[in-house]
């Protein structure tokens, strides 16, 4: 019995690894998440299925039921494969999932994925660092309310870069946080459902980014680094 945390990439089929789908061809069970593109799962042909993302109108599973659909199956079978978008350490609770495992004495194996952070603004041509522009970058979830008491996330970074994963809900609030810190100038871009056939980008700045409605899932950077992809769109303009 072992358990596989493989990270399936940002959404794209093509952005899995060798080592994920030699992991989902071994697979007796599959237990995935929402996942930007369910393509992938057909490398499991045959393995049993269980979903334990969101449902429309339902609860999401709570991280302990998980924990324990995922100890059971273990103890059942061969091989289990936990299937989580982008990235399974990302934000993706994979640490919660191996500590559990591990607790039961259950083996575990790790699969990285390409996470969106990266992964997204790479694909749409958006380098997250640049020499003489961007030295360093933040990878921060945009979920936690900056109104709430012990709040973890502070806004004031010092990297030239920051992706926010899961910031749409609270744009407003975590971009009003960000300008205490950084000039309402700054340029933003909001990449939405990236790497699939209906990517959205959309830039703009701290102050003004807000103005857009904005589709889930979408990741939001900010930085001098979004007028680099803006160079490179123009660059590309006039060559047409
Ligand atoms: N483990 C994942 C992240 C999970 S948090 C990873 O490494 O990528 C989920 C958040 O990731 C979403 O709220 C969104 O901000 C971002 N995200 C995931 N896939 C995305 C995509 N295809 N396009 C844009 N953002 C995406």
């Amino acid at each position: 019995m072992v358990v596989y945390l493989v990270g399936a990439g940002p959404g794209d089929p093509d952005l899995i690894t060798l080592k994920a789908v030699n992991a989902l061809k071994k697979a007796d069970v599959v237990v995935y998440d929402r996942l930007a593109n369910e393509e992938i799962l057909k490398y499991a042909k045959g393995a049993k299925m269980l979903y334990v993302g969101k449902k429309a109108g339902e609860h999401y599973k709570k991280q302990p039921e998980i924990n324990q659909i995922l100890i059971e199956e273990a103890l059942e079978n061969e091989v289990v494969v936990r299937l989580k978008g982008g990235d399974p350490f990302v934000f993706g609770r994979g640490g919660e999932e191996m500590l559990a495992l591990l607790e039961q004495g259950i083996d575990v194996e790790f699969v990285p994925g390409v996470t969106s952070a990266i992964g997204v603004p790479t694909s749409a041509g958006l380098p997250v660092t640049h020499r003489g522009v961007a030295t360093s970058l933040t990878v921060v979830t945009g979920h936690e309310d900056p109104t709430k008491a012990n709040k973890q996330v502070k806004w004031d970074f010092k990297a030239y870069t920051i992706v926010i994963l899961m910031g749409v809900g609270l744009l407003e609030e975590n971009t009003r946080e960000i300008m205490k810190y950084k000039d309402p100038e700054t340029p933003v871009c909001v990449i939405e459902k990236g790497t699939s056939p209906d990517q959205r980008i959309i830039t703009g700045t701290l102050e003004n980014i807000t103005n857009n409605h904005i589709n889930t899932p979408a990741l939001v950077i900010v930085g001098n680094v979004v007028d680099i992809y803006k160079k490179a769109q123009e660059i590309k303009e006039e060559a047409r």
